[in-house]
């Protein structure tokens, strides 16, 4: 991630030159540059344009590059989303700190002025229990197209038992509940259209031909508990965010995530509608397909289905009434 550049000169520019020089002498096309602007950034209209040039400086010919400018949003007006409409610049929006209430704000003026923006949402526990209001209201209200939920999980400070967390923490269950609810909407309506990042990275986690984790092995830095070695999702969960690895596996084993019970329970769920994705796609179908398909099976099998399992509703007593998927993949089955 880059610094957007201050001043035309200097020793800043040239620092920013050189790092520009290293970042694609590193890395394979297309090169994706990511530039950061600080929540306390003055505005300055120009720093994106100098930014975009220093790049042309420095590409060599032929590489294709793209921008993403990650930013609260509180410097977004019709002049910056305009330029970043003409010039296809991803915008990360941020969903928190002290610009929170004006982020939707943002996103609207951004998807008016035809610039892509991805809205990263952070989960606390007290948003958790509203997956589909919550994901409704981004997708309906604000017109989000692109969106990542991250889950917040802060360890408690202090004297309290290891592994204790904070008040704003999302629960495992809460998490899985969550993330099944706004999928279940999604494996509907909008495959193709709501790009939900979690579910994008798990179908290209199925799409893999031989389901291997890259976790390294026992002993070694980073290796991971039994519990998790021995998991059937860990080709898809890869044991979560390592940052929140804080929580005691069953056998007393230390390093599990916090969020374990939730992203195995949300994994489990979504396996038949992604293995009828994956065989779609490597058909040379659309993965959207899932969605007649869905469709279909629900139609003709309402009479199985647990009450309130396809309402749509996110009401947590109903999909506890039934964990089954309510897609059946039937002759898709992949190998
Ligand atoms: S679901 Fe739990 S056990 Fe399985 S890989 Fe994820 S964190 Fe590990």
């Amino acid at each position: 991630m880059l610094p957007l550049p201050r001043g035309g000169s200097g020793s800043a520019g040239g620092r920013l030159e050189r790092r520009l020089r290293l970042v694609f002498e590193s890395r394979r096309e297309p090169v994706t540059i990511t530039w950061l602007e600080g929540a306390s950034a003055r505005p300055h209209p120009d720093r994106l344009r100098r930014a975009l040039d220093l790049t042309e400086r420095c590409r060599p010919p032929g590489v294709e590059t793209n921008h993403v400018l990650r930013t609260s949003g509180h410097l977004l007006d019709d002049d910056r989303c305009a330029f970043l409409g003409a010039n296809n610049v991803l915008v990360g929006l941020l969903w928190d700190g002290p610009d929170r209430d004006r982020v939707p704000a943002a996103a609207r003026l951004l998807r008016r002025h035809g610039a892509d923006c991805n809205l990263i949402c952070p989960v606390r526990a007290h948003d958790a229990d509203r997956p589909l209001e919550l994901y409704r209201y981004l997708r309906d209200e604000v017109g989000v197209r692109c969106l990542q939920f991250v889950p917040v999980v802060e360890q408690a400070a202090g004297t309290g038992p290891a592994g204790a967390v904070t008040g704003r923490t999302v629960r495992p269950r809460q998490w899985g509940d969550f993330l099944i609810a706004v999928f279940d909407e999604w494996v509907r309506r909008d495959v193709g259209t709501q790009f939900v990042r979690t579910f994008e990275a798990a179908l290209a986690s199925w799409l893999q031909p031989a389901r291997r984790a890259r976790a390294p092995d026992a002993g070694r830095p980073g290796a991971l508990p039994v519990h998790c070695r021995c998991c059937s999702v860990l080709f898809a969960c890869e044991a979560g965010h390592p940052g929140d690895r804080f929580a005691v596996a069953p056998d007393g084993e230390p390093g599990l995530n916090h969020l374990c019970g939730g992203y195995r329970a949300f994994f489990q769920h979504i396996d038949q509608p992604m293995r009828v994705m994956a065989a779609l796609k490597r058909l040379g179908h659309d993965a959207g397909e899932v969605m007649r398909i869905t469709a279909r099976y629900e139609r003709d099998n309402r009479a199985e289905r647990p009450p309130g399992l396809s309402s749509g509703t996110g009401d947590p007593r109903a999909r506890s009434a039934g964990r089954r998927s309510m897609v059946h993949p039937a002759p898709l089955r992949p190998s």
